[in-house]
């Protein structure tokens, strides 16, 4: 599956988990090779750290981390930035490359 979502994209969640359903953020990773992505804010895991000791037997950083998991991008759908609304795109090729273009407005996204 091609990825046409790019990082610092912004991305509208249109299935998952339902408390994130609906849910726009930018995309901050682009996992190609497994057709996924982390969307800043959406599908927040907590990680629980264990406590570890050192051979000087003090603790360091117990505690909880809060990271944002990854998604498949076949849950997301790019918000065009023309028109503001989460569109499917076409990819357009000419001399300059490949462009992404809306299939609602046919805005050129880059
Ligand atoms: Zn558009």
């Amino acid at each position: 599956m091609r990825v046409k979502i790019r990082k610092g994209d912004t991305v509208e969640i249109i299935s998952g988990r339902l408390e994130d359903k609906g849910k726009r953020g930018e995309v901050i990773n682009v996992l190609p090779d497994e057709g996924r992505i982390v969307v800043q804010g959406v599908n927040i895991r907590t990680k629980h750290q264990r406590q570890v000791q050192t051979q000087a037997g003090r603790q360091i950083n117990p505690g909880r981390i809060q990271f944002e998991g990854k998604i498949h991008v076949s849950n997301v759908m790019l918000v065009c930035p023309k028109c503001g609304e989460p569109s499917r795109v076409n990819v357009q090729r000419d001399e300059e490359g490949a462009h992404r273009v809306c299939k609602k407005c046919q805005a050129m996204i880059d």
